[in-house]
């Protein structure tokens, strides 16, 4: 099958060389990037008459862990990460942001690490500025769930002063109030105590966050999707323009090379396993069902592409924008 992720793999490393740039960060050795960034980390294309632009945070490559799927081993994830073209000897998780200007608003969909959660991400508001887009004028931010990578763009690093104060941020009623509530602190894992000590110290004194329950239109020409497992109230995001639509999946199905290829595998960040793969099946097979153009947070950059059913999983075919 063409594999597009390697090809562009390939092409961004070599012009990277080529011009002599050197993608590892001055940081010690445990943290030096060996993934080149996106030559340009910003890429724009049309859904109707939306515009989006997919622009690039970071990565995080992370270590194997034997935790981390819990029904593969270290080799059997080593090896779907080969056959995606990507390097075996760690998991490439980049994290991408969509912007979509449409009716008249400009939408965030989520809002990268903040660089609070990788020292190899963060470079979202560079790339914005990239861009040209203002992070002032951003009218609404949707939040698909509550995870670091997600939310810890919208508060600065000490003192948790909004980063988007005029923004209209939209999160599902269920994901609020499932982080919100003090009980839940008790019930989470130690790994998320921190989490959601954050999110109580700082989402309930913001103006500028609506609940919104179901599948409504968040803005225009984009509703949420009701996605849960990954997180209780995760959300996908549906855009559609005219006759063209684009599955903003986010987590539910993250990287592409592990759960989209095995869509049974399931992944220590995913909350309730079984749940996470019912929703990314549905997911997956809705776009294949609508002729629908997919994109995700944790796919390879800049992350569009069309699902196709293979063999007893799914593939992506990443698409040139
Ligand atoms: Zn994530």
């Amino acid at each position: 099958m063409l594999n597009m992720s390697r090809r562009d793999f390939v092409v961004s490393t070599g012009l990277a060389a080529a011009l002599g740039l050197n993608a590892r960060l001055a940081v010690s050795p445990a943290f030096a990037q060996k993934t080149a960034d996106p030559v340009k980390p910003f890429v724009t294309y049309k859904v109707g008459s939306a515009e989006v632009t997919a622009i690039y945070d970071g990565i995080w490559e992370k270590a194997h862990d034997p935790a981390f799927i819990s029904n593969a081993s270290v080799d059997d994830v080593k090896a779907a990460m080969v056959k995606a073209g990507l390097p075996p000897d760690f998991v490439s998780i980049p994290f991408t942001v969509i912007v979509v200007k449409n009716g008249g608003k400009t939408i965030m969909c989520d809002s990268g690490t903040g660089g609070q959660v990788q020292p190899t991400a963060g470079k979202l508001a560079a790339n914005m500025k990239a861009a040209g887009i203002d992070p002032a004028k951003i009218d609404t931010i949707l939040v698909s769930h509550c995870h670091p990578d997600h939310i810890f763009g919208l508060m600065e690093k000490e003192s948790n002063k909004q980063v988007y104060p005029n923004a209209e941020l939209v999160i599902s009623d269920v994901e609020y109030k499932f982080w919100t509530d003090p009980a839940v602190i008790d019930r989470l894992p130690e790994a998320r105590k921190g989490l959601a000590r954050r999110i109580q110290a700082t989402f309930p004194t913001w103006k500028n966050m609506r609940q919104v329950a179901g599948e409504a239109e968040v803005a225009p020409g984009i509703r949420f999707v009701v996605s849960p497992g990954h997180t209780p109230g995760h959300r996908a995001f549906h855009l559609a323009s005219g006759s063209s639509q684009l599955m903003i999946s986010n987590d539910t199905a993250y990287v592409p090379a592990l759960v989209v290829a095995h869509p049974e595998w399931r992944g220590a960040y995913d909350q309730d396993g079984a749940m996470a793969e019912a929703s990314r099946r549905k997911l997956l097979d809705q776009v294949i069902a609508d002729k629908t153009m997919i994109c995700g947070y944790h796919f390879p950059f800049p992350g569009a592409g069309m699902i196709q059913k293979d063999g007893a999983g799914y593939a992506l075919t990443s698409m040139k924008t």
